[in-house]
């Protein structure tokens, strides 16, 4: 199978779907449902967010490696996994790492982390990393070529960051120590992403960066999640949806809306080789946004690789 690197760096639009692993059994089984129903429109790839011990919902590592493995060997998607290194040892982030090589995961998103919330005499553990970079170059180190890598990148500077242009030299280092392609936070306007592409490609970094766009889909979702990314709302969008507060199918339909303009707005710029899409573990508002681009593929049904293996052995033919 292609590497994910090679599709995006050709010249078809594609798109990619974060997901968190879910706190329930309720919710895996889910998730599950969803990622099928989201097989069919052929993302690039599925991407599940890590949660070290220690943080709200944390302690789930393990939950992060079983969807992420769910994703791939269930619902047979290409999926990346996110790892955060801060809180954890070198041994541990190799052991993870392995466990992600046999469960057939080719894709890591390498980031730093957050220190656990409200715990400001926390300390990184000695043997651990400070930074994303350390991370890549453990991972290129230890395990070569076999992962493609992902690395986070900030279009308007990371909030921890002394300036915006030292976050972009600390995004090279980076990319440099052999990250193959950048995912950005989240942003609201075309134009702060066009000029983060612009001032990335001057900072020397060519590999591909994907717009992050989260659709707005609920006033308090919206809160939540700027609150915790350190992010400001443009006033035109507040102005939107804050008389609409109460009315989440309202303010849903605004949000697919606006995810829609900002997205063809970096289409025709020709600054975004496709769209990732933080999705909230919710579908209705990424698979209306994805028909209106026409980016929601109509192949014909791909069975599934655990139906693929059980006719297989019914059978005794190849499917
Ligand atoms: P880094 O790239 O290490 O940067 C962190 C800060 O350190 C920046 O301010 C940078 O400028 C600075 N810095 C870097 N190198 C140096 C240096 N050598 N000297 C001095 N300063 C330096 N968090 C999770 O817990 N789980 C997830 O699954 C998750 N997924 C994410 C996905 C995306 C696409 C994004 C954008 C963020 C995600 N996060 C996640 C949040 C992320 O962990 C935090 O934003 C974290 O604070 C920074 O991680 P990083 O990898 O960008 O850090």
């Amino acid at each position: 199978k292609e590497k994910i690197q090679h599709r995006i760096e050709s010249n078809d639009k594609f798109f990619s779907l974060e997901f968190f692993p879910p706190r329930t059994k309720g919710g895996a089984v889910n998730l599950l449902a969803r990622l099928e129903r989201f097989r069919e429109a052929d993302p690039l790839f599925c991407d599940i967010t890590w949660h070290p011990a220690g943080n709200p919902g944390g302690d789930t590592e393990t939950s992060s490696m079983t969807i992420a493995g769910a994703s791939c060997n269930y619902a047979g998607l290409e999926t990346m996994l996110h790892m955060t290194c801060c809180s954890m040892t070198k041994a541990e982030i190799t052991r993870h790492l392995q466990r992600a090589k046999q469960l057939g995961i080719r894709n890591i998103l390498a980031l730093r982390g957050d220190p656990p919330s409200g715990k400001d005499d926390w300390v990184p553990p000695e043997d651990g990393f400070n930074y994303a970079t350390d991370l890549v170059k453990h991972i290129r180190k230890e395990f070569g070529n076999h992962f493609v890598i992902c690395v986070a990148g900030y279009p308007t500077g990371h909030p921890d960051a002394l300036s915006y242009e030292e976050d972009l030299i600390h995004l090279k280092e980076k990319v440099d120590a052999g990250a193959d392609f950048i995912i950005t936070q989240l942003f609201f306007t075309a134009e702060t992403f066009i000029k983060f592409y612009e001032d990335c490609r001057k900072a020397g970094i060519t590999c591909p960066i994907l717009p992050g766009i989260m659709p707005i889909q609920s006033y308090d979702s919206l809160r939540h999640i700027v609150k915790l990314s350190k992010l400001d709302v443009p006033q035109d969008i507040i102005d939107v949806v804050s008389p609409l507060k109460d009315n989440d199918e309202a303010i849903r339909n605004y949000g697919i809306h606006q995810a829609t303009t900002l997205i063809k707005a970096l289409f025709d710029a020709d600054v975004a080789p496709g769209i990732h899409f933080y999705t909230l573990n919710r579908e209705v508002s990424t698979t209306a946004i994805l028909k209106q681009l026409g980016l929601w593929a109509s192949k014909p049904h791909r069975p599934l690789p655990w139906k693929m293996a059980a006719n297989h052995k019914r059978t005794g033919e190849d499917v």
